[in-house]
């Protein structure tokens, strides 16, 4: 099974994530975005190029729009332009991309492909495997789990239990155990072995360095790569 990581928006802090995978011998994907998302700390073009010898860079729009809330013209120039942004700030080929807020359509994947990407990144989680190149989905996102305060964007009440109940039955389709559901690091560890078990294509892990942060999960994180690492040996 193929370990595949990768990271959102070009935060300055994805130098530490950098660091965490190279210390575990792991690739990363930074999909990085020219506007400062949060109004958080995002890595300089230099750092972006300094990376890209390290790690890959692909493409995440110019602005971060939701690319199907915008006119065909403009999501074609959002996504054209960010693959000559990439090139030009790391003098490589940029072949991948990942859709804002993982907001694609038929018609979006067109245009990203179109534009000569390769493939593309969604945020549709507990998968192991694709069948299409434009619209590849993730296994695990690394943000708090079973218990995330935020409200409800429908509701506009907290949803503390929102990450579990979505995923519920999704995950016991994935024979998860109750106990495995308790945290995010014992949820990883579970997927990660029942998709070896299963011979399953692959196992993506995502995130944000600033939920990472913002949330305290570097130890999680670094448990979970120490995990995968040794249990590949
Ligand atoms: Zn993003």
């Amino acid at each position: 099974m193929q370990f595949l990581t990768s990271w959102d928006d070009g935060y300055l802090l994805d130098l530490r994530i950098a660091d965490l995978l190279d210390h575990y011998g792991m690739k990363g994907t930074f999909y990085v975005c020219p506007a400062a998302q949060h109004t958080a700390k995002m890595l300089s073009n230099d750092q972006i190029k300094a990376l890209s010898n390290r790690h890959t860079i692909g493409a995440h729009s110019m602005t971060h729009p939701k690319l199907t809330q915008i006119s065909a013209q403009d999501a074609l120039k959002e996504i054209q332009e960010s693959r000559q942004w990439v090139e030009n700030t790391t003098g490589k080929p940029c072949t991948t991309f990942c859709y804002p807020y993982g907001a694609t359509n038929n018609a979006v994947e067109q245009l990203v492909q179109e534009a000569g990407f390769t493939d593309a990144r969604t945020t549709e989680d507990l998968q192991f495997s694709s069948s299409d190149p434009f619209c590849k989905p993730i296994t695990l996102q690394i943000a708090p789990f079973p218990v995330r305060m935020r409200f409800h964007p429908m509701w506009k009440v907290l949803d503390p239990l929102g990450p579990l109940r979505s995923r519920y039955r999704r995950l016991r389709s994935l024979d998860t155990p109750h106990r495995a559901m308790t945290s995010w690091l014992s949820l990883a560890k579970y997927l990660y072995a029942y998709g070896l078990k299963n011979n399953l294509l692959f196992f993506h892990l995502y995130g944000h360095s600033r939920e990472v942060e913002k949330y305290g999960m570097w130890g999680e994180l670094e448990e979970f790569l120490g995990f995968v690492k040794k249990t590949n040996q």
